[in-house]
């Protein structure tokens, strides 16, 4: 009999799993579908060494000191900051768009936010309503850098045209009127140094958790005792689908070695043109790793394949709708995660959701 049975071994899980049995010596059974730990964030050392995130490039970076100082206790941390160039016109040019992109796409000379925002003004076109991911690029910066740096990325990465995409995506990618050429902006921004999976380990290293890998909780259900489940899994599969499938976007990775110490000049090259690939990540800038090979990845997106990305529109959501109202009539049954939840969550966002889930758990 045990407390908990907590299924997917990600951040959601692990996080769970650890607080539940170190602060409540609660009795937990762990299990994933996959045969390792770490959900998305897994990484892995190749057959020649090189540190590999299985699931794609993974930076963390956050603003909340209550997340990094937790996961502290169960890792050391690299200073990285993440650097993304997009190739265009025969260019790789930094990418959120900043002075620099601007000055060497359009031979511009610009020092000043006052000289960017007035060449955002120049090229920007009005729209009535801001609606989709068009609109609101197309509103800000104008059709040439929208379709240079935006549309056909946006095409290939949710397989659909940007006027059917909220505008609330493109919200979420800045654009520049300095210098800046980071990634992101947060107060933390590192890598565990020894990788996510030692970190996972040793969150999950505790004698009240029971790890089970390679097994699917539909297939275990009914042969174990549990007091509460937490399900980290895809909410519409626990509910078997009684209302239909959620949408999901995935990606298809595929590797390739290099007998060179670098191939390309940033962790991460995006590819916003007809190329079959949206980006190209070379980990070692991410790692820090030295060795005289490199490994690249490149990200094909797809319909069908691992859920990564949920595909949030009126007919999904109401979708969704539907499972979290059977939601409320599970006893003992709490969803968690980025899948439990069906939102675009970063790994930071799921650590401090995991948190607050387990501080209302304590209160009862
Ligand atoms: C390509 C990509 C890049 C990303 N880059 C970043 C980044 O740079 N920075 C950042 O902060 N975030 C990034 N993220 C997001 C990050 O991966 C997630 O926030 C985080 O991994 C979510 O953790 P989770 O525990 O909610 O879900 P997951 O990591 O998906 O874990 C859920 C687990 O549940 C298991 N599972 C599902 N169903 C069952 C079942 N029926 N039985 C048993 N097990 C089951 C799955 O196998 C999976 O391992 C990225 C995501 C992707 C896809």
């Amino acid at each position: 009999m045990y407390d908990y049975l907590i299924v997917g071994a990600g951040f959601a899980g692990c996080v769970l799993a650890e607080r539940l049995s170190t602060l409540k010596n609660k009795k937990i059974l762990l299990i994933d579908t996959r045969s390792h730990v770490g959900g998305n964030a897994y990484d892995y050392f190749d057959d020649d060494g090189l540190l590999v995130h299985m699931y794609g490039p993974h930076i963390f970076h956050t603003n909340s000191s209550r997340v990094f100082n937790y996961l502290s206790d169960f890792t050391n941390w690299r200073f990285y900051e993440h650097k993304v160039l997009s190739y265009v016109d025969g260019k790789y040019l930094p990418f959120p768009i900043n002075i620099d992109t601007i000055n060497n796409l359009y031979g511009k000379n610009f020092s000043h936010a006052k000289e960017m925002k007035a060449f955002f003004r120049s090229r920007s076109e009005f729209r009535e309503e801001i609606l989709s991911f068009e609109d609101y690029v197309v509103g800000k910066i104008g059709w040439d850098l929208y379709e240079k740096f935006f549309k056909n990325y946006s095409i290939k990465q949710w397989g659909i045209d940007p006027r059917n995409i909220s505008a609330s995506v493109a919200a979420r990618i800045p654009v520049r009127t300095n210098f800046d050429d980071r990634y992101f902006t947060d107060k933390y921004q590192c890598i565990p140094s020894n990788g996510y999976t030692k970190m996972f380990n040793k969150l999950i290293d505790h004698p009240k958790i029971e790890i089970k890998l390679g097994i699917n909780y539909h297939e275990l259900k009914r042969k174990i005792e549990y007091g509460t489940l937490i399900f980290t899994g895809p909410i519409d599969s626990y509910f078997g689908y009684k209302y239909g499938r959620l949408k999901y976007r995935s990606l298809n990775f595929s590797f390739k070695e290099f007998d060179k110490e670098y191939i390309q000049r940033t962790a991460v090259i995006n590819y916003p043109n007809d190329f079959p690939y949206t980006r190209t990540t070379e980990f070692k800038h991410i790692t820090g790793q030295s060795h005289p090979k490199t490994i690249l990845m490149y990200e094909f997106p797809c319909d069908t394949g691992d859920p990564y990305y949920p595909v949030q529109n009126s007919e999904t959501l109401a979708v969704f709708k539907k499972y979290k109202d059977m939601v409320g009539r599970t006893k003992k049954t709490l969803f968690v995660g980025r899948l439990g939840t069906y939102q675009y969550l970063n790994m930071d966002q799921v650590v401090e959701q995991s948190l607050s889930t387990f501080d209302r758990i304590a209160r009862c």
